[in-house]
């Protein structure tokens, strides 16, 4: 009988702390897409922080209170505070269970019951609202071994608010992971529809789709290739962002990119501005999350309050980055954005630094690294680079979105990617630079392992101060 997941990550990697065993396993294998385990998110998807994409039911579900697109639950939420984020896949071994909830017959037990069939269909399609059960309600199972209990993030009041304009809270570009705000007031990237003499080119990073031009810019007010944010979302924004229950600590700036990073500095000092001007720099570790920006900007930010930078390099090697952000490589460069990462060291000091990549998507696409060892050779090599720097790199995995073959994965493996933050986690001892929770932190990292594995290593020598 072949081992479970969990059993042989716990053989092959005994030195990487549980936990981030567990997490790396389900952001990897999901949940088992399977009827039972859809009706339990979508019934959570009542009172849960819901994903940005709704889930479409398969044909042979009935409606959920007359809708075929049901809000689905974004985020896991382990007792101990692990976030992951949440997917479903058919090959999983991992199953959640409601604790106290009713057991219904599947369609598939009720083939030929005309009864049961219709009692299902009935309590699912006239299902009354359900609301938050406080605790971890959920038992979580690999096959049927039971490995922990679990709950989703909640929704929290600020979503469901309104400005004094009556524009809800989450149209103003505000959406949340955990404790970690995240702000995007202008999502449209100008690389989608890059200037290329008289034409317009896509020249945007091979893995994204959000930052696709689209109807979410109108309602922002967003205009492409102009860098203002217009005031009236401005000041709902810091309406929203001042919301007294928001749990959050952190508030990330983003947008999309500009093709030019002047331009798009002076995006990033407006709204530092105005979050400065109503106390909410005060309030939140407020982090740049812009592309490569004039030092110039990055020190007018600092002055506003701001206290950390990400500018996301996305893929190390400098072949690899080229195919894979034709914009970036174009618009700025690789060599300006690795001296803009120096640039914000010197601006907002050591451990405020970060730059973030997307795991796998150098081994993906024509022209790909071939050899994942060479991949990852490549991102420690780069890890050790940028943390000479005192630049801290952090690796999401990358879920396939986009192009001919997404959902088909792995484009790497889950032992890669273990093996990657294992290398990232050594290299963060070796340079006594651990993660900073005040920018990063185990609440607020739900697709990546470093604040996890930096918590959990402290926990078991609670002497290694500034150390990973
Ligand atoms: S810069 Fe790349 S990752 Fe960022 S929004 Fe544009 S295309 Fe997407």
């Amino acid at each position: 009988m072949s081992k479970s997941v969990l059993d042989r990550l716990e053989a092959d990697y005994p030195q990487i702390p549980a936990v981030v065993r567990l997490k790396a396993a389900l952001l990897f294998y999901g949940l088992k897409d399977s009827e039972e385990q859809v009706k339990v998110l979508v019934e959570a998807g009542d009172w849960a922080f819901p994903n940005f994409m709704p889930h479409h039911l398969a044909p042979s579900f009935p409606a959920y209170r007359g809708k075929r697109q049901v809000p689905f639950p974004y985020l896991l939420r382990l007792a101990d505070d692990t976030q992951v984020r949440l997917r479903l896949k058919t090959d999983s071994p991992f199953v959640l269970k409601q604790l106290d909830g009713q057991a219904y017959p599947t369609f598939a037990e009720t083939e030929g019951d005309l009864v049961s069939s219709l009692a299902w269909t009935e309590q699912f399609q006239e299902a009354p609202l359900h609301t938050q059960v406080e605790g971890f309600p959920y038992a979580l199972y690999e096959e049927d071994r039971f490995i922990t209990t679990l709950s989703f993030e909640p929704k929290l009041a600020w979503s469901a608010s309104l400005t004094a304009d009556g524009t809800p809270f989450k149209a103003t570009g505000l959406s949340q992971h955990g404790d970690m705000m995240v702000l995007n007031p202008a999502p449209g990237c100008e690389y989608f529809v890059a200037p290329f003499g008289h034409e317009k080119k896509n020249l945007s990073c091979q893995f994204c789709l959000y930052g696709l031009p689209d109807q979410r810019m109108t309602s922002l007010g967003q205009r492409l290739f102009e860098a203002e944010l217009p005031q009236e979302n401005l000041n709902r924004i810091c309406e929203a962002c001042a919301h007294p229950e928001t749990h959050a600590q952190h508030l990330y700036l983003v947008s999309g990119s500009m093709v030019d990073m002047a331009e798009e500095g002076r995006r990033f000092v407006q709204l530092a501005q105005a979050l400065n001007t109503a106390g909410l720099t005060e309030r939140y570790y407020v982090a740049c999350g812009s592309g490569a920006i004039p030092k110039e900007a990055m020190l007018k930010m600092k002055a506003l309050g701001v206290k950390g930078a990400c500018f996301n390099l996305e893929v190390w090697d400098p072949a690899q980055f080229k195919r894979v952000c034709p914009g970036k490589d174009k618009f700025v460069g690789r060599e300006r954005w690795l001296q803009a990462l120096e640039e914000a060291v010197e601006v907002f000091g050591e451990g405020n630094v970060m730059t973030a990549f997307v795991g796998g998507a150098e081994l993906d696409g024509d022209g790909a690294f071939s050899d994942p060892d060479e991949a990852l050779a490549s991102n420690l090599e780069g890890a050790e680079f940028l943390l000479s720097k005192r630049i801290q790199p952090i690796y999401s995995l990358h879920w396939k979105m986009t192009g001919k073959q997404r959902g088909l994965e792995p484009i790497y493996s889950l032992d890669h990617f273990l093996k990657l933050n294992q290398g990232l986690a050594e290299a963060r001892q070796r340079h006594g630079l651990a993660i900073n929770p005040d920018f990063f932190c185990r609440r607020c990292a739900y697709m990546q392992l470093e604040p996890d594995y930096d918590y959990w290593l402290k926990q078991e020598s609670p002497n290694t101060e500034g150390q990973a």
